[in-house]
């Protein structure tokens, strides 16, 4: 079965020996931000990996404000719990290893159909985070993938 891994190796030898690399990059953020997009926004449960990695910017990269940005015409809220699992189920995944994901799944996916919504649920969610400092703006805003344009839809302090 063919795979991009030589496509991608290729490209990376050429992007070498163009000596394309000229600059490092610090492993510190720069701009002292973190930027959610569309599937990290559905992980922010109280201690999810999201809000996990979070802490770690925040606390030990220095970050000093997060950003939420949903996105218009989102595949993912097209699509239900119903669907993937209908397409493990083709992909040969067994009924009895369906029944075990099925309830994780609808939690997960059901809710997520209204991307501008999501992203305010999810900047209620880490405002109550009591691990996220009050001095840490978020902000909450959505892109349309055709234009490029940005709806700004909240901004501001956790309330003290
Ligand atoms: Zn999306």
């Amino acid at each position: 079965m063919a795979t991009l891994l030589q496509e991608i190796l290729t490209n990376n030898h050429e992007f070498l020996v163009n000596n394309k690399y000229t600059k490092e990059i610090s492993k510190y953020p720069q701009k002292k931000f973190a930027l959610l997009t569309c599937m990290d926004t559905r992980l922010v449960e109280l201690m999810g990996e999201t809000v996990k990695s979070l802490l770690l910017t925040i606390y030990v990269f220095d970050i000093k404000e997060i950003f939420i940005v949903g996105h218009y015409d989102c595949g993912v809220a097209l699509t239900s719990s119903k669907d993937i699992l209908h397409n493990m189920r083709s992909r040969g995944v067994s009924e009895q290893q369906l029944k075990l994901i099925e309830k994780d799944f609808q939690v997960w996916l059901d809710p997520y159909t209204d991307p501008a919504k999501n992203v305010l649920t999810v900047i209620k969610k880490l405002k109550a985070n009591p691990f996220i400092p009050n001095d840490i703006p978020i902000h909450g805003l959505i892109i349309d993938p055709h234009t490029g344009k940005l709806d700004l839809l909240a901004d501001g302090y956790k309330e003290t």
